[in-house]
């Protein structure tokens, strides 16, 4: 496997600190060492933030509030939001580059989703912005009520590393159309685009202080999540790390948005269009390594179609090709870490004592180079095995067969998650009764991972806590004031 062949000549880059439109090391001098998870090559320095580079971003993100930016007519900031997506667009190549170096995934799909949907998560609520109304009420002839909106404040945004560029941006995108100033916080394990972002913002008009940025390990996140003066946390990452911001964040009663962790089933009728079902679970299951937050981990097939199933996809698995995320032809890249890899590879090994047949994968691949595993088919393994509890966040997948409706959606339900689903079937009596008895923030009939930005994105049960997207991201972004004016 040759893993740095086809690469774009794009150099990886140190990442700084960007404070008050600059970038800075950190005080205490420490850094760490980011490495490409497809090859082990070293890519750079990282700052690592502590409580007072914490201190200064917060404080240069409240300053800028009361400047300029909060002053800012809508049409002016809309029009910067819009700018910023012209310049993720002109810088796509290199962006895409930064994210596979960082992330290990295939090249075709950093540019396809992550910078491509990242440019439109500002094009789009540069729009939505624009639209955005009030409510009022007239009590007779009494008196009239209206909500005045305003920005939250100072925001503090924590990403993890499966989608870098594309979550910070579908964070920051409604906090900056809102009128919000903003601390980022990007995973220490992919921190190159948002910081190519940080200098995009400054290109595109967006004042100095009002977005920063602070990298740093998991103890950077607490000191955000902690300090007296951030207003708000939107959080995407680990349900166990969503459990700690809580903690830190519950002194100061801040706002919180949580997007956690998923076990997501995909529901497979003998009516479904099975070709279709398999192409779609392909992608369900792999892509990006099988580290979406999305992925239908936990696949339950109709017993009557459950061999021919099973035979169609282990067929079409076997022509996925694992390794060089440069190669156009690549299906699955790296795994993002050593860290992460090595986890994958315990939770192999736990389906083996679990008694789990592995129809196909089950191995790391060229272990020496980079951290590649095989796509992975595990049957035989119960509701109670933790291969079918736990989310493994790789490109590993159980299948189970059901007999009927009942057994299968209790089976769906016995989880502590409850992030996302897809329904398999052509009885469209059937895909309305169960989708709206799984227990899921959103579920997909026939399809997958289709998205409206203005539908609501988010978990129910320990996979989240309140709802992005459109209205309901520009909400968690405002704060309201309701005037009574009497007549
Ligand atoms: P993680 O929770 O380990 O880390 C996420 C971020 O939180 C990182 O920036 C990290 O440095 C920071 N952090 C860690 N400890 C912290 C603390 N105590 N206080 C504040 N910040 C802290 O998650 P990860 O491993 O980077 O990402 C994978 C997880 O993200 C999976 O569970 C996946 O399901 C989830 N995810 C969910 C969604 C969604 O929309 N629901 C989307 C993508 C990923």
């Amino acid at each position: 496997m040759q893993t740095t062949e086809n690469r774009p000549n794009v150099k990886s880059i140190d990442c700084d600190h960007y404070i008050n439109g600059k970038y800075v090391q950190s005080g205490s001098g420490k850094s760490f060492e980011n490495s490409n998870p497809a090859t082990k090559e070293v890519l750079g320095n990282v700052q690592i933030g502590g409580e007072e580079e914490v201190d200064q971003a917060v404080k240069a993100a409240r300053k800028a509030l009361n400047g300029e930016w909060g002053k800012m007519p809508l049409k002016k900031r809309s029009n910067i939001l819009r700018k910023i997506g012209d310049l993720i667009k002109e810088r796509q190549e290199e962006l895409a580059v930064l994210e596979t170096l960082d992330t290990g995934k295939p090249l075709w799909l950093s540019n396809s989703v992550d910078i491509d949907r990242a440019a439109n998560n500002f094009y789009f609520f540069a729009d939505y912005m624009t639209t955005v109304g009030n409510e009022s009420y007239q009590q007779d002839d009494t008196a009239i009520h209206y909500a005045v909106r305003k920005p939250v404040g100072v925001v503090g945004l924590i990403n993890p590393w499966n989608l870098p560029l594309f979550l910070m941006t579908w964070k920051l995108a409604p906090a900056l159309a809102a009128g919000n100033t903003a601390v980022m916080k990007p995973s220490e394990v992919t921190p190159m685009t948002a910081t190519v972002l940080a200098q995009i913002l400054t290109d595109a008009g967006v004042p100095d202080g009002v977005v920063n940025m602070v990298h740093g390990f998991g103890e950077t996140g607490a000191a955000l999540s902690s300090h007296d003066d951030v207003d708000a946390i939107a959080f995407t990452g680990e349900t166990i790390t969503g459990s700690a911001i809580m903690k830190a964040a519950a002194p100061t009663l801040k706002k919180l948005s949580f997007e956690l962790g998923g076990k997501n089933p995909n529901v497979i009728f003998a009516d479904a269009d099975l070709d279709e079902t398999i192409e779609t679970t392909l992608k369900s299951s792999f892509v990006n390594q099988g580290e979406v937050c999305l992925c239908g981990a936990r696949i339950y097939v109709e017993r009557s179609i459950y061999d021919e199933f099973l035979e169609k996809f282990v067929e079409k698995t076997k022509g996925m090709k694992v390794g060089n995320p440069f190669d156009p032809d690549t299906n699955v890249g790296a795994l993002v870490s050593e860290e992460h890899y090595n986890k994958v590879l315990k939770y192999l090994d736990i389906a083996k004592e679990e008694g789990g047949e592995f129809l196909i994968g089950g191995n790391a691949v060229d272990a020496d180079k980079g951290y590649f595993v095989e796509p992975t088919i595990i049957t035989g393994l119960g509701n109670d095995s933790r291969c079918v509890r736990e989310e493994i966040f790789g490109p590993v997948v159980t299948v189970t067969p059901f007999d009927t409706e009942e057994e299968v959606l209790e089976q769906v339900n016995d989880t502590p998650y409850g992030l996302s689903a897809s329904v398999w079937t052509s009885d469209v009596k059937r895909a309305a009764r169960v989708s709206s008895q799984i227990e899921a923030g959103m579920v997909w009939v026939n399809t997958w991972f289709l998205r409206d930005l203005r539908t609501p994105f988010g978990g129910m049960k320990q996979s989240g806590l309140g709802r992005e997207g459109g209205a309901h991201s520009f909400d968690f972004y405002s704060e309201l004031t309701n005037v009574t004016l009497k007549l």
